[in-house]
């Protein structure tokens, strides 16, 4: 006997999962028990185009975001490091300070230029199906939004207009989803951002110190009060950075250790799949073993473009209809 090619459900995979898991049921059903497609089937639609989503709201917050960085380099360097009189201390803190806030913005550019896992748009078409030569009994979902066949664990993002592979939340401080390919990036600016939070905030408080004990007009080539001003408002833009970024920071990191993703911890989908340990997660997120690579967003830069007819675009042909698609039984 033999079941139709596609079988219309009317269910549709995030729906769908969110009832069966608020349903109490706790996975699937034997008759639709799920097999993951492969994501090494499902490629991404652009994986060395320029990626950069154009939504308005996470512009304004990247660039204040390089603003705040801008300001803090413009304190530390002008406020405090240049008219101090120990030269060492202006050089070693300087060179740390830059230095950190180089990779804090490289990791920021990377991680909102980097296709974070992207489905291709409009791929669920019959064609594109019998490419992926699937085995009977095998079902594959479709996203409504994007017309795309969800490889498993992919989430639609509404802002992105695509469903994203591990896509762990849209974040707009860096205009892109966190996804499977630039976790590490991400990872990396919240960790710089801390770091640089933590030394800004250190040399303000000896700086105030010395300030204190010195002559305010000598301590800094600003007034008194200017500096003064300057001054608090670094003292409170590191401090609350400091807080959300390292917070940001050990979620993230609890997440690739975990192996679940935040909208997988938020819509309950969690012990659905096979989890990988600990360490072959890092590996994968950070690309490969422990090295030093791991805290470089410089890494894993390819100057290789794939043919640009290839780029951004599924395989043509008529969108399947149905949200469920489930390969035949012979
Ligand atoms: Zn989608
Ligand atoms: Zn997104």
């Amino acid at each position: 006997m033999k079941s139709p090619v596609h079988r219309c459900r009317d269910v549709e995979h995030g729906r769908g999962a969110e009832s069966r898991a608020s349903s109490g049921g706790g996975g699937y059903s034997q008759a639709e028990r799920r097999i993951p497609v492969s994501k090494d089937i499902i490629t991404s639609s652009s994986a060395s185009a320029v990626w950069f989503i154009k939504d308005a709201c996470g512009i304004a917050c990247g660039v204040i975001t390089w603003m705040l960085v801008l300001y803090a380099e413009f304190v530390v360097v002008f406020v405090m490091l240049l008219p101090s009189r120990n030269l060492l201390y202006s050089v070693v803190n300087g060179v740390v300070f830059n230095g950190l806030a180089l990779l804090a913005l490289a990791s920021h550019f990377r991680a909102m230029c980097t296709d974070p896992g992207s489905v291709p748009k409009g791929n669920a078409t019959k064609e594109y199906i019998e490419s992926l030569q699937l085995k009977p009994g095998q079902v594959v979902y479709k996203c409504p939004k994007c017309c795309s066949i969800k490889p498993d664990r992919a989430h639609h993002c509404s802002v992105c207009k695509r469903c994203i592979r591990k896509m762990d939340h849209h974040c707009p401080w860096v205009n892109n989803c966190v996804g499977e390919n630039n976790q590490k990036f991400f990872v990396l600016f919240t960790m710089y951002i801390a770091l640089i939070s933590l030394h800004s905030l250190t040399m303000v408080v000896f700086h105030f110190l010395y300030c204190f004990e010195d002559d305010w007009t000598k301590c800094s080539s600003f007034s008194p009060p200017a500096t003064v001003l300057l001054l608090i408002l670094l003292c409170f833009e590191a401090l609350l950075f400091l807080i959300f970024t390292s917070v940001m920071f050990g979620t993230q990191v609890h997440s690739i250790c975990t192996d679940e993703t935040g909208i997988e911890r938020l819509k309950g989908e969690t012990g659905k799949w096979d989890k990988v340990p600990c360490r072959e997660a890092m590996r994968a997120a950070f690309g490969g073993p422990f090295s030093l690579s791991w805290c470089s967003p410089f890494s894993g830069l390819s100057c290789a473009k794939r043919p640009l007819e290839t780029v951004d675009q599924g395989p043509r042909g008529d969108i399947i209809e149905e949200d469920v698609i489930e390969i035949p039984l012979n």
